[in-house]
């Protein structure tokens, strides 16, 4: 025999039931198809259900266009104020395309797994949450506990932004947003940012054996790619983050569309380009000097009096990067839930750069493989909810406990 100590079986013994409840949350969670391009109001009106028939105060809000509902939830605390929040997107990514061996709207369960859509990404979280809303007990805190639970995060992050409007009109200032994203419950303090352009090119077309006749809308292109590239390099630069696999921000031209056929002077071309900014004044000054070099071309082109070009930049997606902020109250408890000793950077964007953006403290710590996000035969390890639900039992007693 090999007996445990009483301390460890008293810990597993308290342990399996909240982690029952958790799976079971999950397995109803995962049920929901909640993909990004779909109403979500079913799988919120389960979530609101369940955590006011935990005590919480619950407050579904709805997006303008009526498709779509953030949850706000808050358990305990009398001012709207120096609260914990525990933050997720309920919205998943489509499985069409992929090849699920196991039926991707209903959980399955191994050994050490489960399966399913949105385990990973991030209804783990989530359903950690819920359930850890037994320890949340109402009138024994002495800080808020709030669940934001938030929609289209995989579409652009809508539903972060809507939630940040809400709580400035409502003027409830959190001390710390902890975003379950997947880290494999590492505390991230912070990630780059991931802007999307789009940029229109209108040339003048002509055939190919009267080129002076048109304008061709592929070379402008190219001599913007070039610049683009200049650019990039020059960001090297720029002082080093070595947290990242990649240290400096980066700049990448994806896609370029353009031109109909080889003797015809292109009339249209479209760049797709994305900059990575690590902290926010990095993308101000690339777009800039972006912007300032397309003026200056318009400019050469109206002194030569001859064709004008049309060029026009939009952009397609902006996710803000979480900023290192080594004081941030967010990132000490993370780590102190977490019982780590240091914090590291992921090469993903999250909805953290949109609360700490809006002058949050926030920091990004969940359960699950980053690897199985928007994987087929999605899972997350159960040893990955458990660590997850030690987390929300040391946040439970950490504000539980006498100021
Ligand atoms: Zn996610």
């Amino acid at each position: 025999m090999n007996p445990k100590p009483a301390m460890q079986n008293h810990d597993r013994h308290q342990a399996e039931p909240i982690l029952e409840v958790a799976i079971d949350i999950l397995a109803k969670l995962v049920s929901f198809a909640s993909v990004s391009s779909e109403p979500n109001g079913d799988v919120i009106a389960f979530i609101s259900d369940y955590l006011s028939a935990k005590g919480a105060r619950v407050e579904r809000l709805r997006s303008p266009d009526q498709e779509k509902e953030n949850l706000w939830v808050t358990f305990g605390g009398d001012a709207d104020s120096e609260g914990l929040v525990l933050s997720g997107h309920i919205d998943v990514v489509p499985v069409t395309g992929q090849t699920w061996t196991k039926p991707p709207f209903s959980l399955t369960r191994d050994e050490t797994r489960v399966y399913g859509r949105g385990t990973t990404d991030m209804k783990g979280f989530l359903a950690c949450a819920m359930a850890a809303s037994e320890l949340f007990q109402q009138g024994k805190l002495r800080r808020p506990v709030h669940i934001a639970v938030t929609f289209d995060e995989e579409v652009g992050c809508q539903g972060a932004r809507e939630l940040v409007d809400f709580l400035k009109q409502r003027n409830i200032r959190p001390a710390a947003i902890i975003v379950g994203e997947p880290t494999s419950m590492a505390v991230v303090d912070r990630h780059k940012g991931s802007v999307g352009f789009t940029t229109e090119i209108v040339g003048t077309p002509a055939h190919s054996s009267q080129v002076h006749l048109g304008q061709s809308a592929i070379r402008i292109a190219s001599e913007l790619v070039n610049e683009l590239v200049v650019t990039g390099e020059q960001l090297t630069a720029e002082a080093a983050d070595a947290a990242f696999p990649y240290p400096y921000p980066s700049i990448n031209v994806g896609a370029i569309r353009g031109g109909e056929v080889r003797n015809i002077v292109a009339a249209s071309c479209t760049l797709d380009w994305e900059i990575r900014p690590i902290v926010p004044q990095q993308l101000v000054d690339i777009r800039q000097a972006f912007d300032q070099h397309v003026a200056e071309k318009m400019r050469q082109y109206t002194d030569a009096g001859g064709l004008i070009p049309s060029i026009v930049t939009h952009v397609a997606y902006d996710t803000p990067p979480l900023v290192w902020w080594p004081t941030s109250e967010a990132i000490s408890l993370a780590m102190k839930f977490a019982d780590r000793n240091d914090a590291s950077a992921v090469s993903y964007g999250t909805e953290a750069g949109i609360y700490q953006e809006a002058g949050f403290s926030t920091v990004v710590c969940g359960p699950g493989d980053i690897q199985q996000a928007h994987a087929a035969d999605e899972w997350i390890a159960i040893d990955q909810l458990e660590q997850c639900l030690t987390f929300m039992r040391r946040l439970a007693h950490y504000v539980a406990e006498p100021v």
